[in-house]
């Protein structure tokens, strides 16, 4: 594929599928680094709305990262076609407005560079591509978006979004990548990034991937004064190749892609890839996850799909510190009861709370264990704080003060101990977004300041972090970069 547009994306996660769909579809030549060699199968069954079945394939902290922080730390990474979306529960809910811009409240380094407005094309375009399952209109901190199959919550929760809205919150169906009621698929989820847009890509002749290519290091040229190579390890070959392109988009989750610019290092970038300023890696963040089961005293309708909670307003929260609530069933067998009709007592509740990114949280080059290459593993650092510990643990008698606001009292049962990093998988701020280099290392169209043929499109680039599942946005904001990218190869 010779031709000096090209664009080299690694990873084939939502990200980098998201921006490798957007770039491919608009004639820019793509070539897909993938480090997994192969589509890890599972089995979804769908009938009439409900999973009948499902099997994913096993989760794995597959990318041998250490942990120097909190030492509960979990690293789940899946080298596989499709990333973590073999894994993912597909909740995509849109950040609101007021997510890019709350941090503000706290200091300038918090300020998006990006507002909600800039980003909601892009959210619809997604949006029309996943099959969600949702209640399309907006709520109370919680923007509506296109939904393929509409879905109201259960009449006899009425009472408790009357209670939520006095409180200012929105209660509302979860928004979920769903699919469509009927469905029998040799994958685990509903959607997969790689059978849902990478491999219709693969029909495109500008349209190439690459299998068993970790990629190692980007090679960065004084003279030309950008990258133009990206050095990877075939696992079909057995050596180190290298791959010239125009442009490169980073996209393997914020740890892989932190650790990708660490090693790019080079007389001009001796710290890494875009680490002028010390930044990169650093305001490492996750979603502090708690799941506890509540039961009421009288019973309503299983929810299932499961219904949102939305955060507390945020003139009444301190800055960047909120929780959401998702309220489901609290077991198999409520599971199977959900697909009657029926109604129970117990409901599962799942809680994400936010962390104000902080210096302190970092993924840095290990200075004692190696990957398999011989390069620095990646450290993971991180820590929750007491105030965000403590956040979390208070929404539980938030949500309990709110049932009974309802008329329908509750008391905490089961509490399943999560409330350390990695629970919840949604790693991001590695490589933060931000209009000045002393505050990010990319810039509002995710290329990295000093090195702007380099894109970072996971959830790395993130400012803050909403209560609110990242990977909608972390594909919305792809999709945005990827079109500037276009715009710009086209007209160089
Ligand atoms: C159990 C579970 C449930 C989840 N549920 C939700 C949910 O409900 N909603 C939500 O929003 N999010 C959820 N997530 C998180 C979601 O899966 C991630 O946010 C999303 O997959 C991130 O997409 P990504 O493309 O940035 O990264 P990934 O999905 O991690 O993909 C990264 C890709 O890059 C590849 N890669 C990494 N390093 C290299 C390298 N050096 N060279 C080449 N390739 C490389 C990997 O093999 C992988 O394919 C969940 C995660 C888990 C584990």
């Amino acid at each position: 594929m010779p031709d000096e547009r090209r664009v080299v994306v690694i990873g084939s996660g939502p990200a980098g599928a998201a921006a490798a769909r957007e770039l491919s579809q608009n004639g820019i030549p793509v070539t897909m680094l993938e480090a997994g060699s192969g589509f890890r199968r599972g089995l979804l069954v769908r009938v009439g709305g409900k999973n009948l079945y499902r099997r994913t394939p096993p989760l794995r902290e597959e990318a041998q990262h250490s942990v120097s922080g909190d030492p509960r730390t979990q690293c789940y990474v899946k080298f596989a076609l499709g990333g973590l979306s073999n894994n993912w529960t597909g909740a995509v809910p849109r950040f609101a407005p007021e997510d890019f811009s709350e941090g503000e409240r706290l200091h300038e380094r918090f300020r998006w560079p990006i507002t909600y407005s800039d980003l909601a094309p892009y959210y619809e375009k997604v949006e029309r591509s996943l099959q969600i399952t949702a209640d399309p209109r907006d709520v109370p901190q919680l923007p509506g978006g296109h939904v393929s199959y509409p879905n109201r919550i259960p009449k006899d929760w009425h009472d408790v979004e009357r209670a939520a809205n006095k409180y200012g919150q929105g209660f509302t169906t979860y928004p979920l990548v769903d699919g469509p009621p009927n469905m029998l698929v040799c994958r685990g989820t509903a959607f997969n990034s790689y059978t849902s847009i990478v491999r219709p890509l693969l029909s495109l002749p500008n349209f190439q991937l690459q299998t068993g290519a970790h990629a190692l290091q980007l090679e960065w040229s004084p003279t030309k004064r950008k990258v133009d190579g990206v050095l990877y390890y075939s696992r079909h070959t057995g050596r180190i190749e290298r791959l010239g392109a125009s442009a490169f988009v980073i996209a393997c989750g914020a740890l892989g892609s932190a650790k990708l610019l660490h090693n790019s290092v080079s007389n001009d970038f001796p710290h890494g890839l875009g680490n002028s300023e010390g930044l990169l890696g650093r305001f490492l963040h996750d979603h502090p996850r708690e799941w506890w089961s509540l039961q009421m005293n009288r019973p309503l309708r299983f929810l299932s799909p499961s219904a949102y909670l939305t955060r507390l307003p945020y003139d009444s929260s301190p800055p960047l510190l909120a929780t959401s609530w998702t309220l489901g069933t609290a077991s198999v067998q409520d599971q199977v009861r959900s697909r009657f009709g029926l109604k129970g007592t117990a409901v599962g509740v799942q809680v994400l709370g936010t962390m104000i990114p902080s210096e302190t949280c970092v993924a840095k080059p290990s200075t004692v264990k190696k990957d398999e290459f011989g390069l620095p593993a990646l450290d993971v650092c991180i820590h929750y704080s007491a105030a965000e510990v403590e956040n979390v643990v208070r929404s539980r008698q938030h949500l309990m003060n709110l049932m009974d606001d309802a008329g329908c009292r509750a008391t905490i049962g089961e509490i399943v101990p999560t409330l350390f990093p990695g629970t919840a998988a949604h790693y991001g701020g590695t490589a933060r977004m931000h209009t000045k280099p002393e505050y990010g290392v990319t810039d509002a169209w995710n290329r990295v300041h000093g090195a702007p043929n380099v894109l970072v499109c996971d959830a790395a680039c993130f400012t803050t972090a909403a209560e609110k599942n990242p990977t909608l946005t972390v594909m919305a904001i792809a999709a945005r970069a990827a079109t500037r990218l276009t715009h710009d190869l086209k007209h160089a």
